[in-house]
């Protein structure tokens, strides 16, 4: 990813993003407070158009741009969670580097603990976290075995989907819909599964 191609990656994930919008909000309605996608929505609009204002100078920069805007914007839980993410991938980026796979692994496994320790969620507490980590999983499986950068974020982009299948299956630890316990199984979680938008839009973007 050079110069200007994090904007069109940004784009991508925004526009999917928006076009989830009612779908997030709508999961958000059964387990927490229907709000989920109108957050991301508002911090993707808003990432955009800081993007659109001034072209940030390197990759990691511009991560950091993503980062602190999405957490002043989105709000909620996801707004910090998310900003975390987007803040440890950019701190993994050298001035210089460009994105290749294995320097998206290493973004991605910063990403995904900066979430964590933010969060103090792990898997199976029915957070975005049972999407990101066997994306993660997937990702570097996918690349050890020698696949390119589509494939190793198709792999990824599959195994969140799983991941959200899973988070049907399972009470809430962490987060609004913990309040439920036993009565959020059924539901899906809205986080897990903007995650797994997300990396269909990187996956669009990629290919
Ligand atoms: P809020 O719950 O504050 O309204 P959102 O609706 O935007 O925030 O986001 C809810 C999502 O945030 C949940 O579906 C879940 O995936 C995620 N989430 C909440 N708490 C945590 C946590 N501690 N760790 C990881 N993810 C979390
Ligand atoms: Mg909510
Ligand atoms: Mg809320």
């Amino acid at each position: 990813m050079m110069k200007g191609s994090l904007k069109s990656a940004m784009e991508e994930i925004a526009s999917a993003i928006k076009a989830n919008k009612d779908y997030l909000t709508d999961l958000d309605r059964e387990i927490g407070d229907a709000d989920h996608g109108i957050n991301m929505a508002r911090g993707f609009d808003a990432v955009m158009a800081k993007l659109n204002s001034a072209e940030p100078a390197d990759l990691s920069s511009g991560l950091r741009q993503v980062a602190l805007t999405l957490i002043s914007t989105v709000g909620g839980a996801s707004g910090p969670l998310y900003g975390t993410a987007f803040l440890r991938a950019g701190k993994t980026v050298r001035q210089g580097d460009m994105l290749n796979p294995k320097l998206a692994l290493s973004m991605f496994r910063a990403a995904v603990d900066g979430v964590e320790e933010r969060g103090k969620a792990e898997e199976g507490d029915k957070t975005m976290v049972d999407a990101l980590e066997p994306a993660y999983r997937a990702f570097e499986d996918t690349l050890k075995s020698g696949g390119d950068f589509p494939e190793c974020l198709e792999a990824a982009r599959d195994a969140a989907k799983k991941g959200v299948e899973y988070t049907k299956t399972i009470p809430a630890k962490k987060g609004r819909a913990s309040y439920l316990g036993e009565r959020s199984i059924g539901h899906q979680d809205p986080g897990a599964t903007s995650v797994w938008i997300i990396l269909n839009a990187l996956l669009q973007y990629a290919q």
